[in-house]
């Protein structure tokens, strides 16, 4: 295809403003898929996803549209996925695009995603379209709403495109939009040596790993022999093809245009997002700008709530991680949870994602311990030390000292909700960087430890803010901090699973917190048990549930005597069990619940 006739796009969109339903039009407009075979929101493959109406892993659909002036074009739609542990797969997706289609619900106006998506568009130089969406609905304002998307986001939204994706209306006016008013890819050079980059992948149980492309210069075929550049692999294309929504073989893809090829990729961890893809014999000097390693940057402990589970879970887990590279996972055992798994993810949304996933499609019972970062430790010795899990924490007189990483949050806020997160940002140790306003909105930068955000941060921001408020950050390095690990002890047995690095500072609150929470949330036994924090062998909080006296033999009416000697027996051998293994059962919710901090 002529460079000219090709448009690389994305819809940009607040969580259920309509940006699936529209790209079903569009695919169903120009003919992608038949009526039979259009099934409700295609570009959202998973359940949770669905559910979630967020978007997990980028993809892209080719469309051809015969436009008014009666040529023919490509338009390659790329889809995004929406949230903040995914922000560098987007702006990788978004970097692949020159324009963007911004959808805003006529009837909410601009909310706080559309301006962290519409954000990420204006930074990879994107021209926008306006959409204003749902305009069927009685509610609808569009006025009002293209005045707050000029305010607010300084976008001319004169000739703003309304539409309603579900009724139908307004289709072609946004493909002529995409045609006219966004532009082509930039210049590429057909007879230079290639340069792809890799938008995204994923793994197909018929055909391996997908690995979804944008060339850059040169062309793309079956049998050529390529190089990834940061991986430094070698591997044959089997296979060059667009997706219209179906997989479709194309005999090369050429500067400009968007793709996949298919060539023996065992797993998805064989390839990175970002990546630049040259030609084996003919390399490229420099590789694509802009990559970035992903890594983990929350890890918990998963475990099955049946032992016997384990072998499936494990089973369950190499699944998950044919398909998602950025989840890592090693074993690990703990005594109060017996063997699981140290899980590695990229933020919140995506543990929840990886649990429920888990526990949905594979049908296992999990218990989470306490999300925690990555901190790093010079030990006395000189040695450096990385710590995924505070339970492996060594002794404190050998450590000399312990760094935690930190972000940079950007926070978007409509004013009514400025003080509270000023407020919640100072609980979490935060150092206030910026402070300004945008038409009615407030915007503030703080630097922040990543550990007071990966527990409930979000949850907290979007409660204060009725959801109004937007959040995105990046990780700015580690600093040294004092801090100390605090134990939990139920019934004077350490609860690993439960411990955690804390500010020292905040470490008595905490403790106490954890204390008070965990009273409620362990049901009264027959004997007394005692809660404690502690650091080092210091007891720093105390709780203590008291004892039970159920007289089970007061539900047997009338004199069976039998019956009641079983019961009571029964009882005690209960008891017995309790004090054999010297520990609690803590209900599973315990875990989570505990360590949320408010
Ligand atoms: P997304 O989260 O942005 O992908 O939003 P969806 O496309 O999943 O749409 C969210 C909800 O809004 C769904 O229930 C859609 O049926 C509904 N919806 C989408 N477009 C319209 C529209 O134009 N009018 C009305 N009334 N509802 C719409
Ligand atoms: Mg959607």
């Amino acid at each position: 295809t002529p460079r000219d006739k090709i448009r690389n796009f994305s819809i940009v969109a607040h969580i259920d403003h309509g940006k699936s339903t529209l790209a079903d039009r569009l695919i169903q407009v120009t003919g992608g898929l038949t009526d039979r075979e259009m099934r409700e929101q295609v570009l959202d493959s998973m359940d949770i996803e669905q559910e979630r109406g967020i978007t997990i892993k980028a993809q892209t659909v080719r469309l051809n549209y015969t436009a008014k002036d009666g040529e023919t074009y490509v338009l390659n739609l790329m889809d995004t996925p929406g949230h903040v542990d995914f922000s560098y797969e987007v702006s990788r997706c978004l970097a692949a695009c020159e324009g963007s289609l911004l959808v805003v619900d006529a009837s909410q106006g601009v909310e706080a995603q559309t301006l962290a998506n519409v954000y990420q568009a204006i930074e990879q130089d994107h021209e926008i379209v306006p959409v204003l969406n749902k305009i069927d609905l009685p509610a609808a304002e569009p006025d009002r709403v293209k005045e707050q998307i000029e305010d607010i986001i300084g976008l001319d939204a004169s000739d703003a495109i309304m539409t309603s994706a579900k009724n139908n209306i307004g289709i072609e006016d946004v493909l002529e939009a995409i045609v006219t008013r966004l532009p082509p890819p930039h210049e590429g050079d057909r007879d230079k040596p290639l340069k792809a980059s890799l938008i995204d992948a994923y793994y197909d149980p018929y055909l391996g790993v997908v690995v979804i492309v944008r060339i850059v210069d040169g062309v793309m075929k079956k049998k050529q022999k390529i190089r990834m550049m940061r991986a430094k692999s070698t591997y044959e294309i089997d296979k060059v093809g667009i997706f219209g929504p179906k997989p479709t073989d194309v005999d090369e893809l050429g500067p400009g245009e968007v793709g996949f090829f298919v060539a023996s990729i065992k797993e998805v961890a064989d390839t990175a997002v970002g990546d630049t893809i040259t030609d084996e014999k003919n390399q490229a000097t420099t590789p694509l700008p802009g990559y970035k390693e992903v890594v983990p940057m929350v890890f918990c402990g998963l475990f099955p709530v049946d032992a016997g589970d384990f072998d499936d879970l494990r089973a369950a887990m190499s699944k998950l991680r044919l398909n998602d590279a950025s989840f890592t996972w090693e074993m690990e055992t703990s005594a109060a949870l017996g063997m699981g798994f140290r899980c590695g993810f990229l933020g919140l949304l995506h543990l929840e994602i990886i649990q429920e996933r888990l526990s949905r499609e594979f049908d296992l019972d999990l218990i989470a311990t306490a999300p925690s970062v990555v901190y790093e430790m010079t030990m006395t010795d000189g040695t450096e030390l990385e710590l995924h899990n505070p339970a492996d924490m060594p002794d404190v007189v050998r450590i000399s000292e312990i760094r935690e990483p930190w972000i940079n949050a950007t926070i978007y806020t409509p004013d009514d909700y400025l003080g509270a997160i000023l407020q919640l940002c100072q609980d979490r140790r935060g150092i206030q960087k910026e402070l300004s306003y945008v038409g009615g909105r407030a915007m503030v930068k703080y630097e922040l430890p990543l550990n007071e955000i990966v527990f409930d941060f979000y949850d907290r921001l979007k409660s204060i803010s009725k959801g109004y408020a937007s959040f995105d950050y990046e990780i700015i390095g580690h600093r040294a901090e004092n801090l100390v690990k605090m134990q939990i002890l139920v019934n004077d047995e350490p609860v690993d699973a439960l411990s955690m690095l804390v500010h020292r500072d905040r470490a008595e609150g905490r403790g106490r917190q954890m204390c008070e929470r965990l009273k409620d949330l362990i049901p009264r036994q027959m004997f007394k048990i005692p809660i404690q924090a502690a650091i080092g062998g210091r007891v720093i909080a105390r709780e203590t549930i008291s004892a039970l006296r159920k007289d089970v033999t007061s539900k047997c009416y009338g004199g069976d005597a039998t019956r009641k000697r079983k019961l009571l027996e029964k009882q005690k051998a209960g008891k017995q069990r309790m004090r054999q293994f010297g520990k609690v059962e803590i209900p599973q919710e315990a875990f989570v619940a505990a360590l949320r901090m408010d």
